[in-house]
């Protein structure tokens, strides 16, 4: 690996397809049906001269990429509020230093978000280590990287982390609503050639990538993208960029998912590292997450109290296990449901009452769907809700609930805050239905920039690798990062909380057929 940045071995046979442990996982709707299916790539008819309507540009957002559900962005705002209707292309943009090689909504917020920057420094560890670690040492010098990712504070300490280790890099964003107009500015300024603002046409989104890419003199030779859209646009105007591309560094469900449909089709041309499927990332996105999440999103939108409250969680995977430990934390009395043995089992085993959802419908307040799996729950059983039972989502899709069928005449909607919903039925029966059956916590809350320091580290670290690697390492395939990074990550983020690891002795690594610095688990190790 040649850089003390990394753990000092190198990392031979790194898991690719063959060997992943999770391949059911890529079905963006979280269902194991293989590969099949189909991508859904942006139209290729792009022209940069058409610039739709406000109302145009909003009804774009879903047909770019479902990046902006299956990867997180923590995105708030207190400067969204910009009456400011000029489009930021139409702007004259000019940073301090007189460069005018980005194009964000307003340059003039660059002092506030170099403040949220800062403040997500604070809970970024990991890439403050490996500035620290670097010390004149450049891993990525040489390194051209373009991005498309959420442009948050966090993605700006991932930026700057990687300038410090010697990379040129090129953002844009990977989500139209989701970019911080202040961080963007505060990028800007401190000279990253940033295309982003919040609230981008469709038209904007592909001229914004489009300026990463496209730039006289400069050609990128990394690519880190969240989504996939970055990598499709590469591939149909610029195919001979690949040439000097070392490898694609992808975070998203869907954009890895695309990825290994390109590698099934034998037209993936450069190395592509897997990062949503590390186990550090996995853990921290599905069950951390979720158990500090669950009762944010809930609380946000009802201000309900938790204690004594009776609560189904339907599915005890990773982000079922989460929900409940919070809300069994929090005086709940929680009910799982269940159609594996092994989990319902696991449920059992952790105190909860596993039941059918017919069961305990009538006398809980809360309904919690985590399956990933469809029509979880029906209008049968919203009939049977008790009055002001609570009904929200931490699955993947919208499919869980069957939020269609609450559509109907005799039913009515009232919106009484942002995102919840009360559905009245004709007899006064009312339920309270939060962010229409979508994600809760991506919803109607934001994500622990702690979970997002794992998933930057792992971007960060995956890039080092794939730039560093020998000639024949990596070859035309997509790469899970090798476990031994991945134990890195985790012990990048040790130090916050003053932990002590124990180090094998040289009788114990012996006795387990270990190396000392690990790994320390075979691949198919489950955590
Ligand atoms: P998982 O596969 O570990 O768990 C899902 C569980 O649901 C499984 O144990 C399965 O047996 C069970 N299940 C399936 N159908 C069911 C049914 N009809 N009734 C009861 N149980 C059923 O997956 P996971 O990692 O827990 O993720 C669950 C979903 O949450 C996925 O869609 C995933 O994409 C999504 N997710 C959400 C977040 C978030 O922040 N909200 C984070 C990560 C993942």
């Amino acid at each position: 690996m040649g850089h003390s940045l990394l753990p000092r071995e190198p990392c031979p046979g790194a898991a690719s397809e063959a060997t992943m442990p999770n391949k059911k996982k890529y079905n963006v709707n979280g269902q194991s049906t293989g590969m099949k299916a189909q991508i859904q790539f942006a139209d290729q008819k792009q022209e940069f001269n058409k610039r739709p309507t406000k109302i145009g540009r909003r009804s774009l957002s879903r047909s770019i990429s479902q990046s902006s559900t299956d990867s997180y962005s923590s995105a708030a705002s207190y400067t969204d509020s910009s009456d400011d209707e000029t489009s930021p292309r139409d702007k004259q943009q000019k940073n301090s230093k007189g460069s005018s090689d980005f194009c964000v909504k307003n340059i003039k917020q660059a002092e506030f978000g170099r403040r949220e920057i800062e403040i997500a420094e604070q809970e970024m560890p990991a890439l403050m280590a490996l500035r620290k670690r670097a010390q004149g040492e450049k891993p990525l010098a040489g390194a051209k990287i373009v991005g498309c990712t959420h442009i948050t504070a966090q993605t700006a300490v991932l930026m700057e982390t990687l300038g410090a280790l010697g990379a040129q890099c090129r953002w844009a964003a990977c989500n139209i609503y989701s970019t911080l107009n202040e961080v963007a500015a505060a990028l800007a300024e401190s000279g990253f050639p940033v295309f982003a603002w919040k609230g981008e046409s469709e038209d904007d989104f592909w001229w914004c990538i489009d300026r990463c890419v496209n730039v006289e003199g400069w050609q990128p030779n990394m690519i880190l993208d969240d989504g996939g859209d970055l990598t499709h646009w590469i591939y149909k105007k610029y195919p001979n960029m690949f040439k000097k591309i070392k490898g694609i560094v992808e975070e998203s469900v869907t954009g890895v998912h695309r990825l290994y449909q390109l590698s099934k089709a034998g037209k993936l041309c450069v190395p592509a590292m897997n990062v949503n499927d590390s186990v550090t990332k996995q853990k921290f996105d599905n069950l951390y997450c979720c158990r500090e999440s669950i009762l944010d999103g809930l609380k946000r939108t009802t201000d309900m109290m938790f204690g004594g409250k009776q609560v189904v969680v339907c599915g005890y995977g990773e982000v079922g296990k989460g929900c409940c430990a919070a809300l069994k934390a929090m005086g709940s009395i929680v009910y799982v449901t269940e159609i594996d043995p092994i989990c319902a089992l696991q449920a059992c085993m952790d105190g909860f009452r596993l039941v059918k959802l017919n069961e305990v419908i009538r006398q809980v307040d809360i309904v919690i769907t985590c399956t990933g799996n469809k029509n979880v729950v029906t209008r049968e059983h919203l009939d049977r809700m008790k009055n002001s039972c609570i009904v929200c989502n931490m699955g993947h899709s919208n499919t869980e609930i069957d939020v269609a069928s609450l559509r109907t005449p005799e039913l009515t909607w009232e919106r009484v805050r942002s995102q919840v919903d009360h559905v009245i039925w004709p007899d006064g029966k009312r339920i309270v239905l939060l962010a229409e059956g979508r994600l809760l916590n991506l919803s109607c809350s934001t994500v622990p920039t702690f979970v997002l320091s794992i998933t930057a580290t792992t971007q960060a670290l995956a890039l080092i690798e794939l730039y560093n690697a020998p000639e024949g390492r990596y070859k035309q395939d997509v790469y899970l990062l090798p476990k031994k990074m991945d134990e890195y990550v985790a012990s990048l983020h040790l130090p916050t909380f003053d932990a002590h690891l124990t180090e094998l002795t040289d009788e114990q690594a012996k006795y387990l057929g270990l190396n000392k610095n690990g790994p320390f688990k075979p691949n198919y190790y489950r955590y």
